[in-house]
C-alpha cells in the first residue's frame, strides 16, 4: 500500500539546527556526518498522519509534506 503522505526536508532553507529530531515523537528523524546534512527519515511508514510536528518545530520554514497524487479509495487522506 503507498504510504499516505511523510515530511520532506528543504536543503536551501534548511539551516542543520536539528530542532526537529527533538520535536519528532518517534525519534525517525536522522542527519548523517556530513556538514551540509538535512534530516532524512530512517522510516516514513512510521509518520502518523497528520503528524506535521516536525514542520511545525521547523523555524525556517524547511518542512513540506509529500501527498498523495491519488487518495486512497477508503479515506481522504
Ligand atoms: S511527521 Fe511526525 S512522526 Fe513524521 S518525522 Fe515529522 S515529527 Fe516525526
Ligand atoms: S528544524 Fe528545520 S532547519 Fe532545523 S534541522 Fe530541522 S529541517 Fe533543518
Amino acid at each position: 500500500m503507498a504510504k499516505h503522505w511523510y515530511p520532506v526536508f528543504s536543503s536551501e532553507k534548511c539551516k542543520q539546527c536539528k530542532t526537529c529530531l527533538s520535536a519528532c515523537p518517534f525519534e525517525i528523524l536522522k542527519f548523517n556526518d556530513s556538514a551540509d546534512s538535512i534530516p532524512s527519515l530512517s522510516d516514513s511508514d512510521l509518520c502518523p498522519v497528520n503528524c506535521f510536528k516536525c514542520a511545525q518545530a521547523c523555524p525556517n520554514n524547511a518542512v513540506g509534506v509529500i501527498r498523495p497524487a491519488k487518495p486512497c479509495d477508503c479515506c481522504s487522506f
